[in-house]
């Protein structure tokens, strides 16, 4: 096993430094990733995930590239513009609802990047569950004026993600509603989204994520949880797997770390990621490897659930 410590570009979820775990197996390399929250029990999802890759490797694909979106921050309507205009994607994911910001600041950002993409792309939105239901219910219209393919987790509760449901007609995807195997069940049982967003580790590997998937019957969008090109192969491979793939997906998170450990990373070309699974470098991962770390603790931890 090798720990591994990536600094952020930029600060997300309250981290300036990716860490983790890269194991090896007979199937290649897999990835150990829980954020620092995690206790051992969750974690042992994430450690099945990374056995997996390890040791069974994943199902066949059905396809061979995976479109995915840019995500545009809570920047400025000019940064904005000029983020989703030199991606090549023809989706953007935009960050609405920045504590400290107006819904101006969100109505222009939406509007910049839909002048971006033009009237072909698609733009959707990601609350983070930060508004009400009233507050959700008013953006949300606003908002449509710029056509939304759909609007991400835009209250925090399940409760209110379905009543916000109700009074709109852009699509709703639940993300934070759902972090655990038996959650998109609840989400579907409660009527609280259009769409899930699914996430490898968190769910316990590939195979479980396809189970899900299919138990749950709402259309997929798979999305990273910030892994270096190890964890975001095993997204692709959900990607690649899934019978119906409807919208681009999370996966083009890379340029959020400052580096990667292999030597041929999973960036996006002209809005798409080729399947495949690059292999760990070891002059890579030796840069960024973290020594006396309490990583083996908290795989040993997770061990014991599993
Ligand atoms: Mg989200």
């Amino acid at each position: 096993m090798r720990v591994f410590s990536i600094p952020m570009r930029t600060r997300f979820r309250g981290i300036t430094r990716r860490e983790g775990v890269l194991i090896h197996g007979p199937a290649g390399w897999g990835e150990f990733s829980p954020f620092a929250e995690y206790g051992p029990r969750e974690s042992s999802r994430w450690l099945a995930a990374a056995r997996e890759a390890a040791q069974e490797g994943w199902p066949a694909p059905v396809r061979d590239r995976i479109p995915v979106n840019v995500t545009v921050p809570a920047v400025g309507a000019d940064q904005a513009y000029a983020m989703a205009k030199v991606s090549g994607c023809r989706t953007a994911k935009v960050k609405v609802a920045e504590r400290g910001q107006a819904d101006a600041d969100d109505l222009a950002r939406v509007e910049a990047v839909r002048d971006a993409l033009g009237s072909a792309g698609r733009v959707r939105v990601d609350v983070n569950g930060a508004w009400s239901v009233d507050h959700a219910v008013r953006m949300i219209r606003a908002l449509d004026r710029f056509d939304l393919e759909y609007v991400e987790q835009p209250c925090a509760s399940l409760a209110e993600l379905a009543e916000v449901r109700r009074k709109v007609d852009v699509p709703v995807a639940a993300d934070e509603s759902i972090r655990r195997a038996e959650d998109p069940l609840k989400v579907r049982a409660a009527e609280a989204a259009d769409i899930a967003v699914l996430k490898v580790q968190p769910l316990g590997g590939v195979r479980a994520a396809l189970e899900i998937a299919e138990a749950c019957g709402l259309p997929v969008v798979v999305s990273s949880a910030v892994e270096t090109s190890v964890g975001l192969a095993a997204g692709l491979a959900l990607a690649a797997a899934l019978p119906a793939l409807p919208y681009a997906c999370g996966l083009a998170t890379l340029s959020l770390l400052e580096g990667d450990v292999v030597g041929d990373p999973l960036v996006a070309v002209d809005g798409e990621i080729v399947v495949r699974r690059p292999p760990v470098d070891e002059a890579m991962a030796g840069r960024y490897e973290l020594a006396g770390s309490v990583w083996a603790q908290r795989m040993a931890a997770a061990e014991a659930y599993l």
